[in-house]
């Protein structure tokens, strides 16, 4: 094994895109820097896995999270973020007119990416609400004008709105709303209690900042990063799993590994759970007192479920022509939740998508890669025995292959490979409790600021990823990781980035 300095100024536990973004940018300010990931890939949720196709030469490369990102147009948060950190050059990137399809009972559109296009769709299809489709447009217009900066009023105002209430005050019809929540799908959450801010955040995203996905998948991304922090003299180590912070006089100042000894920083950023930071890894759990009263307070957010799917041919020939569908069959969104709730998946939307169309020329030759999903509750996975969870993740499969079925009528005889990941699933590879996929639920008491804060009440420990502040998914972890190094900066008396 070879060996590795021990004295640091800053150690990252883990390499999720909150971890990464963290790490490069304390590392291009000149920072020496050491991120320890458990898994034997970087990136987290950020990650891919190859499948062979037995007694073939076939290989399928999966994703396993990205289907689609935001912001990354000239002039938006994430395009400025990415560029300073050097990222964006090593990235390609993979632009889309059309955001997604959405199929309800009565409803079947395909919602373009640009915000004024999208509003001409709904009001040509629905002219009787044109007015209330207009004024709901100019708000998230006005919302999104804080886009990298400090909220605006109309912003500020949706804090503590569910997306539900937000969307009356301009509109009550259930198609229009059922279109407008489409996206309540990728964050999982039902619209009655799902924070309107962040809502926003991500419809915005997507609709004024463009819709994106990185071609070579998350992978490519957080490989961009790892390059990032290892040109600049930074460190990432693979298979380190973090045992301990070590705190010596009330501060973090060191961390101990499983395999690789111990480890010391004046800094330590915690990119693993919350509630694992301060229940299992913080040597002294009473020096994070007031952050365990949040850590233990809010609720967790929901899982996934999804088939990573190669099959023979060409999707979009064979009849699934969507990179992306949200598919719901009613409009109440209550019953819909308490469905998501109780496990019957069979009764809950689902989105279905052709990989092809994300990422060109990324499958094997004459092959496709397809996905199913559904968000769920991962305790309805985690919390049951083997036997149980064997028997359930097989009927699962049985189920998602029906659904791609609708779509290809003979996809059974093509496919190669279908693997399932279920909430235990990501658990197991990330660590994150219930297999959550966006740390806390993204709810009006739960968003952002509500969250456990980026500076601990621990000096010298830090968290960065989806369990703090300011939010989830791709865009939401790196402005943490990005927002957690400023503070960084802060506390080491201005040391500031060389670069910007
Ligand atoms: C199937 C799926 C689909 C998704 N789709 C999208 C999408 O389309 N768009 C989008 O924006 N978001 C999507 N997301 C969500 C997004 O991927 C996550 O919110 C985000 O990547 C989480 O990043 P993170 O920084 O919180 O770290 P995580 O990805 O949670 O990674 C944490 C890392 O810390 C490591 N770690 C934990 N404990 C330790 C320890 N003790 N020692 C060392 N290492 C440790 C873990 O191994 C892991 O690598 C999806 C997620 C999933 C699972």
């Amino acid at each position: 094994m070879t060996q590795i300095e021990t004295n640091w100024d800053v150690i990252v536990i883990g390499s999720g895109l909150g971890g990464l973004s963290a790490a490069t940018r304390l590392s291009r300010a000149g920072l020496r820097v050491l991120v320890l990931e458990q898994h034997v890939v970087a990136g987290g949720y950020a990650h891919h896995f190859l499948r062979k196709v037995k007694g073939t030469d076939v290989v399928y490369d999966f994703d396993v999270a990205l289907h689609q990102t935001g912001n990354l147009i000239p002039g938006r948060s994430m395009h400025g973020m990415l560029t300073e950190l050097g990222v964006l050059e090593r990235i390609e990137l993979n632009r889309f007119d059309t955001a997604f399809r959405t199929v309800g009972p009565a409803h079947d559109l395909q919602i373009p990416a640009d915000a004024d296009a999208y509003e001409a769709l709904l009001c040509e299809t629905y002219p009787e609400h044109a007015r209330g489709v207009a004024d709901l447009f100019a708000t998230m217009k006005k919302i999104d004008a804080g886009d990298g900066g400090d909220p605006s009023p109309e912003a500020m105002a949706t804090m503590g709105l569910s997306l539900q209430d937000f969307m009356n005050a301009h509109i009550k019809d259930e198609r229009v709303e059922a279109i407008f929540a489409t996206l309540w799908g990728y964050i999982g959450m039902v619209p009655s209690n799902l924070c309107a801010f962040t809502y926003s955040m991500m419809w915005n995203s997507y609709h004024h900042g463009g819709c994106f996905y990185i071609k070579g998948g998350g992978q490519s991304l957080s490989n961009a990063f790892v390059g990032m922090i290892e040109e600049n003299g930074g460190k990432v180590l693979l298979n380190t799993e973090v045992t301990q912070i070590v705190t010596e006089a009330g501060r973090a100042t060191a961390v101990e590994t499983a395999k690789r000894g111990t480890f010391r920083a004046p800094a330590v950023v915690s990119n693993a759970a919350a509630p694992l930071t301060f229940h299992k890894l913080l040597d002294q759990p009473e020096l994070g007192a007031t952050d365990v009263e949040v850590v233990d307070s809010l609720p967790v957010a929901c899982s996934i479920h999804q088939a990573y799917i190669g099959l023979r041919g060409d999707a979009s020939e064979l009849g699934l022509r969507d990179r992306g569908a949200f598919y719901n069959q009613t409009y109440d969104f209550e019953a819909e939740w308490e469905a998501v709730l109780r496990g019957d998946y069979r009764s809950c939307g689902w989105l279905l998508g052709n990989h092809n169309l994300a990422d060109p020329g990324h499958q094997p030759p004459g092959r496709s890669i397809v996905h199913v999903a559904t968000i769920t509750d991962g305790r309805l996975w985690t919390e049951i025995d083997d036997e149980s969870y064997a028997e359930q993740k097989g009927e699962l499969k049985e189920y998602f292959l029906d659904r791609l079925a609708e779509a290809i009528p003979d996809a059974r005889d093509r496919v190669e490979i279908c693997d399932v990941g279920t909430p235990r699933t990501m658990q197991r590879y990330t660590g994150n409790p219930l297999g959550s996929i966006y740390g806390y639920a993204l709810t009006p008491t739960s968003h952002s600021i509500l969250r456990p804060q980026p500076r601990t009440s621990v000096p010298g420990l830090y968290l960065a990823g989806a369990w703090t502040f300011p939010a989830a998914g791709f865009t939401g972890t790196m402005m943490s990781g990005y927002n957690t190094a400023g503070l960084i900066f802060e506390d080491m008396e201005g040391r500031m980035p060389a670069t910007g």
